[in-house]
């Protein structure tokens, strides 16, 4: 379905959505696919990540009102697979520079496992 997509995805993303590299795989349908991050910033630390190409945030269009429902929607099914649903966790997308987007595939960054700090980072 997202096969033109995924083939011109360039991003390192793109490149586990073509199974070019591995990731540690928490849940896969149709849509979308979770795994956990190669660099954990938490205990628990999975991304999210549609199979459409939406570089961030700022590209969402109405087109993607159903995907990106669906994909929030499976957040707490992906946090109790992970392992991080019990005490609460965070979700977080970051959008370009300011919020040191690294990965420009929109993916939902899913935090937990311990108790997290606060969110601003000058406190
Ligand atoms: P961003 O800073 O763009 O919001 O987040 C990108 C995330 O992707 C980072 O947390 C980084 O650790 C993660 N990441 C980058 N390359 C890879 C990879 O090859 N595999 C996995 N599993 N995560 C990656």
């Amino acid at each position: 379905m997202y096969e033109q997509d995924m083939q011109r995805n360039e991003t390192i993303f793109g490149k586990i959505l073509r199974g070019e590299i591995p990731c540690n795989k928490v849940y896969e349908d149709e849509h979308i696919l979770a795994f956990h991050d190669i660099s954990p910033a938490a205990k628990v630390h999975a991304l999210v990540i549609p199979k459409k190409l939406i570089s961030s945030v700022n590209e969402a269009s109405e087109d993607d009102l159903t995907l990106l429902g669906h994909l929030q929607t499976k957040i707490p099914e992906i946090a109790q697979l992970a392992g991080c649903d019990k005490h609460g966790y965070r979700v977080i997308t970051n959008v370009g520079p300011n919020a040191g987007q690294e990965v420009f595939h929109i993916h939902y960054h899913i935090l937990g496992g311990e108790k997290l700090s606060g969110l601003n980072p000058k406190l």
